[in-house]
């Protein structure tokens, strides 16, 4: 299939979206609605011309007139396909379904597992039923990639009902941006590897994967767990939910929203969960600016090197989303707390390594396991894999 997918993610209160030609060079159109169902609903995003456009949208709109919106500044393109992200696809998917009657009522009955963005995933897909009946729709799956995980990685040690009754297991989620980057680091360097890529955006992840598969990841059943990460705590000791409910009275609500919400760089720093503004109050000296940063490199490195476990060669590390893709400052950082790994770091390319370039960052000693700072392209992944699965199943 050789014309543009739509692909479409769909939050609670947000959708974002870009049409992505089959042609890379060809420019892709992008946005995102945001604010849907309030007052001050907009849509804001970039036009054929690589110009930003920014409007208000109608208070109250509804993702389907958003949607409308949105096919107003398609400027005329028709998609071939349109390719959802979808966060949660239990044990159910190991890779994209077309999505009909049977995969849209799996992808409800696994709500419980995420219940802020499966149902909200299933309003795009709804919406996009609705205002496109003839063209073929696709789901994506976070946790599809992560499905290669044996069960030593996979199963907490839980009573087995758990599992076997309730699908409670780690799942991982980031599947697409760990599987884009990891193929391309192999396509770098001309070898199917051993990498450990980090994801590191407003969610944040890591993932080990041998010869493009993943056998470990850092989130687990939901994606709380595992690193620290903008909003979110990550890793705590699993009794604190137990000790806050006893002796400080919480609800459950409560602490879910706490290490949700206000926990993680927010949380530590008592400022921010934005690491540009972390960076500048701590180099001016801010105390908890300061720790966060710390508190956040540590355990991106300790996760790195837990994982390690799973891989029988590690030849590197690839880190990737908005603070992976841009701050030196956290991957020198991580880089220093793996001295075992006997890593090495050239100080100025990591430095001109930011705002979307790709590089090689270690300095090139051929022994040592190689650093890369790869830009994530979920959208790309995600309509890539829409067409494979539409080439293959179309006769
Ligand atoms: P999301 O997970 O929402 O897609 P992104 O991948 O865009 O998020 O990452 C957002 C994070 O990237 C924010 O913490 C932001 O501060 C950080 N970031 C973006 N640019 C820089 C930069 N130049 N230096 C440090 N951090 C940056």
């Amino acid at each position: 299939m050789n014309s543009s997918v739509l692909v479409i993610n769909c939050g609670s209160s947000s959708i974002k979206y870009a049409l992505i030609p089959a042609a890379a060079d060809q420019p892709r159109l992008a946005g995102i609605a945001e604010r849907l169902g309030s007052s001050d609903a907009f849509l804001k995003g970039i036009d054929s011309r690589g110009e930003r456009f920014e409007k208000a949208l109608l208070p109250g709109v509804d993702h389907t007139r958003a949607l409308e919106a949105i096919l107003e500044h398609l400027e005329g393109h028709r998609p071939a396909a349109v390719g959802h992200r979808v966060v949660h696809g239990g044990e159910r998917f190991t890779r994209a379904a077309r999505i009909d009657d049977e995969v849209i009522a799996t992808i409800e009955a696994t709500a419980a597992l995420a219940p802020l963005h499966n149902p909200a995933n299933l309003e795009g897909v709804a919406a996009t039923c609705k205002l496109f009946p003839d063209l073929p729709q696709v789901a994506v799956f976070d946790t599809a990639f992560h499905q290669s995980l044996p069960p030593q990685a996979f199963r907490y040690a839980l009573p087995e009902a758990l599992y076997r009754d309730h699908g409670i297991r780690r799942y991982g989620f980031h599947g697409t941006s760990h599987a884009f980057v990891s193929e391309r680091a192999d396509a770098l360097g001309g070898i199917e590897g051993g990498w450990l890529t980090a994801h590191l955006g407003n969610g944040c992840s890591t993932c080990a994967v041998w010869e493009g598969r993943s056998l470990d990841t850092s989130m687990g059943l939901t994606p709380l767990e595992g690193l620290v990460m903008g909003t979110r705590s990550g890793d705590v000791d699993p009794s604190l939910h137990a000790h806050l409910a006893r002796q400080l009275g919480w609800s459950l609500e409560r602490i879910d929203e706490v290490l949700n919400r206000g926990s993680g760089l927010l949380g530590l720093s008592g400022l921010t969960n934005d690491m540009r503004e972390l960076e500048v109050a701590a180099s001016e000296g801010h105390e908890n600016a300061r720790l966060a940063i710390e508190v956040f490199c540590y355990r991106i490195a300790k996760s790195l090197a837990a994982l390690s476990c799973a891989l029988p060669r590690l030849d590197g590390i690839v880190f990737t989303g908005g603070i992976g893709e841009n701050s030196p400052l956290v991957r020198e950082k991580v880089v220093s707390h793996l001295p075992h790994f006997g890593l090495g770091l050239d100080r100025t390319v990591n430095a001109q390594t930011v705002r979307g370039r790709e590089g090689r960052i270690d300095g090139g000693h051929p022994a040592a396991p190689r650093l890369w700072v790869i830009p994530t392209d979920e959208e790309g992944r995600i309509a890539e894999e829409t067409r494979q699965l539409l080439d293959e199943t179309t006769p």
